[in-house]
């Protein structure tokens, strides 16, 4: 197996920032997994798994372990009804051209989740969620290799932590799992309302009425691309903060200061508030910062932007200017959603 040494992690990350990798090697199948793991252990350092880097802050100290980079493919229709498919993916594919794969086949169900950057074995770990859906509203499994038994085995979605933007893979049982496939079931009935707010009014705006899952998927690509910056052009990690969520009492209290806070509220009687509505408020929309080379999008707020930084340390710097500012004005902690590793 190719190991290399000394590799520049900031390949390996869409902020493009971050020191080098000790080793790095891709693993093409999943017994390729035990047998690298094997590897670290007998080097005697440390291992992480990886995929397209979409989800990753890398340190400027870098890694001096093993970065292990999924790159396992293949995808299959399991089973199918009248109603409805079960599909198995590899984690190493692609997420959005799984997305686009499904909706050839007028499957529905993730069609919210298009143009999500990434490979299918990190969708788990954040149970990605865009447009009011998340992936674990249709996964059923999740395959998987455990580091602790060293075998290879499956996890049920109920068991799998999910919450939101987390999982057990993130929290709990962070480092254990290598995810190597992941099991899905799709409808084949048409997508219903109600939707989320920017893509009901997009359809309404294009009088748009007959629905189905590529109606979603290129309305969902065309809000998408219409305000967020291409990773593979512009250096950004997406969203940078996770939107908050705060109690009643507080939203009631945050209200009367600015009316003009949304807030939705949630199963769990909490408030969902809006972190890019925070952070814009806070008068960082649009802003470049010269003196770490970082800037916020102009249509998105929440999206930092790597315009000439040279280190992760200048990101931070500018993350926390926000955090402040935020913190000062609505007595409120804004959480980094990308990880910062290792
Ligand atoms: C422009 C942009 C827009 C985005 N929009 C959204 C959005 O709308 N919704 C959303 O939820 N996210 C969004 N993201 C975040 C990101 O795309 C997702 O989190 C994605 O799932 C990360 O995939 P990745 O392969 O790049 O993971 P990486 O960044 O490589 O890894 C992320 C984490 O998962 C772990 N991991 C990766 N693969 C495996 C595996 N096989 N087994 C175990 N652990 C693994 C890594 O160790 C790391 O902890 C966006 C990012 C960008 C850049």
């Amino acid at each position: 197996m190719d190991i290399k040494e000394n590799i520049s992690l900031k390949d390996y990350s869409t902020m493009r920032l971050g020191g080098q990798a000790r080793w790095l090697a891709e693993a093409y199948e999943e017994n390729d997994i035990p047998v690298l793991i094997e590897w670290a252990k007998h080097q005697n350092v440390p291992f992480m798994v990886i995929g397209s880097g979409s989800n990753i802050v890398w340190r400027d100290e870098g890694f001096s372990g093993l970065v292990i980079v999924n790159k396992i493919l293949g995808k299959q229709i399991l089973n199918e009804d009248e109603d409805s498919a079960t599909i198995h993916i590899a984690s190493g594919e692609i997420w959005d051209e799984v997305v686009g794969w499904t909706v050839e086949k007028s499957l529905s169900g993730i069609e919210f989740l298009s143009l999500i950057p990434g490979t299918t074995g990190a969708a788990p770990v954040q149970n990605i969620g865009a447009y009011g859906a998340e992936l674990s509203n249709n996964l059923i499994e999740v395959g998987v290799y455990d580091d602790e038994t060293n075998a290879f085995g499956s996890i049920i979605a109920s068991q799998c932590g999910f919450g939101y933007r987390t999982s057990r893979f993130k929290k709990a049982d962070k480092g254990r799992f290598i995810i190597t496939s992941i099991t899905i079931k799709l409808s084949k009935k048409s997508p219903i309302p109600p939707f989320y707010e920017s893509l009901k009014n997009y359809l309404s705006e294009h009088k748009i009425s007959e629905l189905n899952s590529k109606v979603i998927r290129d309305a969902v690509m065309n809000i998408r691309s219409s305000k967020l910056p291409d990773p593979a052009e512009i250096a950004n990690n997406g969203s940078f903060f996770t939107n908050p969520f705060i109690d009643q009492d507080q939203f009631d209290s945050l209200k009367q200061k600015y009316p003009e806070v949304k807030g939705w509220p949630t199963k769990d009687g909490r408030i969902k508030l809006a972190a890019a509505w925070l952070v814009e408020e806070a008068g960082f929309k649009g802003v470049h910062d010269d003196e770490t080379g970082m800037s916020t999008w102009p249509t998105q707020a929440l999206v930092l932007v790597n315009e000439h930084a040279k280190t992760t340390a200048d990101l931070l710097s500018f993350k926390q200017k926000i955090v402040d500012k935020v913190q000062e004005l609505f007595g409120l902690t804004l959480e980094q959603e990308p990880e910062l590793l290792p």
